[in-house]
């Protein structure tokens, strides 16, 4: 992390997404370049932890200097009750963009899956939006995301309407802990039994480490490989 360069950002805006999480829209002074499903590193000088450095993955961005991140609350964590303690106006030190968790760039002939909990669909937010408006990717787009409770259902509305708009795209939110008239219990059943049906598809992971391993090891056993898988990593 020594060779990476910090800039000073503004925090426009700060959006409460969910009960512990906030959306933080951060402004450069320069204008950034990014690919759908890259992070920012920020810095948080003298924070008590062997790192004083967190990822996020970019969630949005709102101009040519703006980039947006979305973060969960974790209370016995480092980092995150200080940044959410941050207003409008004051400053933070984030890196550019980073990461190749991206998207390839030559047209994908294949099913897509993204899935993802709580705060990892924040760069399935980007990449899902660069396929379906900007490069007219014209195959299914599976979101399945998992979630304790409704509430904690991250950007709902706008998925919800890009399902509307683009019958290609399918919105699978699943609550584990409780009760609606959507799907329920773990991710795990409701992606597996839409791959009972697809052939050939593509692989979008991301958030913490334990639901992931378990995805992948569940889409492996179905015969898929390393390379129809592409996983980014919380901790
Ligand atoms: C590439 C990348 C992108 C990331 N993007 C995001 C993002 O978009 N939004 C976001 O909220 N976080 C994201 N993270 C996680 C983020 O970097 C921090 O780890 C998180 O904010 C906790 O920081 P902390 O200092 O408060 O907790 P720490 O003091 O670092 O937490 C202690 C331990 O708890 C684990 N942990 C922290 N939060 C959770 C959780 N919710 N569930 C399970 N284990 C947890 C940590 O991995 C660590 O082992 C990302 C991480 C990586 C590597």
């Amino acid at each position: 992390m020594n060779n990476i360069q910090f800039y000073k950002v503004l925090i426009t805006e700060v959006i409460e997404e969910a009960p512990s999480v906030k959306r933080f829209i951060l402004k450069f002074e320069q204008e950034v370049a990014f690919k759908p499903g890259q992070f920012v590193i920020l810095k948080f000088e003298g924070l008590q932890h062997q790192f004083d450095t967190r990822s996020y993955s970019i969630a949005g961005q709102i101009n040519s200097n703006c980039l947006e991140i979305c973060v969960v609350f974790k209370e016995d964590g480092a980092a995150t009750p200080l940044l959410f303690e941050h207003k409008i106006g004051d400053t933070l030190l984030s890196s550019l963009p980073e990461g190749r968790f991206v998207l390839q760039e030559e047209p994908i002939q294949k099913n897509l899956f993204f899935i993802c909990t709580g705060t990892g669909v924040a760069p399935f937010r980007c990449m899902i939006k660069e396929l379906l408006l900007n490069r007219k990717h014209a195959l299914p787009i599976h979101l399945f995301f998992g979630c304790r409770k409704m509430e904690d259902l991250l950007y709902r509305s706008e998925f919800e309407e890009l399902a509307m708009e683009y019958p290609n795209f399918s919105y699978h939110p699943v609550l584990s802990r409780e009760q609606w008239d959507g799907n329920t219990g773990y991710v795990h059943p409701h992606y597996l039994k839409m791959l009972e049906t697809t052939k050939d598809a593509l692989f979008y992971l991301c958030g913490w480490t334990e639901m992931l391993k378990e995805t992948r090891d569940n889409i492996k056993n179905l015969g898929y490989t390393r390379q129809d898988i592409k996983v980014e990593f919380y901790d």
